[in-house]
């Protein structure tokens, strides 16, 4: 049973490492710049560790409860957790403790918070900023108007280090039909960077369904979640 899963996952890991490489090749970028998180939300901690054991080190989680669980029962291993779920005030001081990243800041209450928290725990806290390019009601994240003011106010937190942007593509069947979300996400990215002097933004953008067409677009770091695992039952 546990080889089966090995062995799975083990393909689906070599694919999606070739489609990103094949994406960004097709773009004159360097694969080696485009970082995988494997998005481990419902997976079991016994597959978790088996993709780990496979190469991958880093994972995402989008559930605070969740998350601390399978930090707890994974401390033994060197995994860099990310965070990339919404994420109430309330559960910010367990996040901060074990994130490496969290992905989904969409609001500046949430950012004060986790400096906050931060500053309590002597860390500095590394996050991206959600931003909804789509304009679907559903989705979190700021307006592409508000992002100026809100890095703004992020490079002058103390414990918070402002490291790029974050967006989710509305779910379409032909992922080149989303292809404008992520270059508007891109250009949001060049514009800051030249307005605050701030190089090498990380651009976290992509899924299982569209992270070729995102890489071609310039994502950094895609989050997949089922091309890796397999499909979460609900
Ligand atoms: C679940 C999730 C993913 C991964 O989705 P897949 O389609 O399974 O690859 C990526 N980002 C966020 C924020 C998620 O919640």
């Amino acid at each position: 049973m546990t080889e089966d899963i090995r062995t799975l996952i083990d393909a689906n890991v070599k694919k999606v490492f070739e489609k990103i490489r094949k994406s960004a090749e097709r773009v004159g970028r360097d694969p080696n710049n485009i970082t995988l998180v494997a998005v481990s939300k419902t997976v079991p901690v016994e597959a978790i560790k088996i993709a780990y054991e496979i190469g991958l080190k880093i994972f995402g989680e989008n559930r605070a409860q969740e998350a601390r669980e399978k930090v707890e029962a994974l401390k033994d291993f060197d995994i860099r957790w990310h965070f990339i779920g919404r994420l109430q005030r309330n559960k910010v001081k367990y996040v901060v403790k074990f994130s490496e990243l969290i992905h989904s800041v969409d609001s500046v209450d949430l950012l004060l918070e986790i400096n906050k928290r931060a500053e309590k725990i002597g860390k500095i806290q590394d996050v991206l900023f959600e931003v909804n390019i789509s304009g679907e009601e559903t989705k979190a994240g700021f307006k592409p108007n508000e992002i100026e003011h809100i890095v703004e106010k992020a490079l002058k937190l103390e414990n918070i280090r402002f490291k790029g942007f974050m967006t989710m593509a509305p779910f379409v069947k032909d992922p080149e039909e989303i292809r404008w979300v992520f270059k508007g996400l891109k250009d949001i990215k060049d514009s800051i960077s030249k307005e605050f002097s701030l190089e090498k933004l990380e651009l976290s953008m992509g899924m299982s369904n569209d992270f070729e067409v995102a890489v071609e677009e310039g994502a950094t770091m895609v989050r997949i979640g089922t091309a890796i695992f397999g499909r979460r039952d609900k």
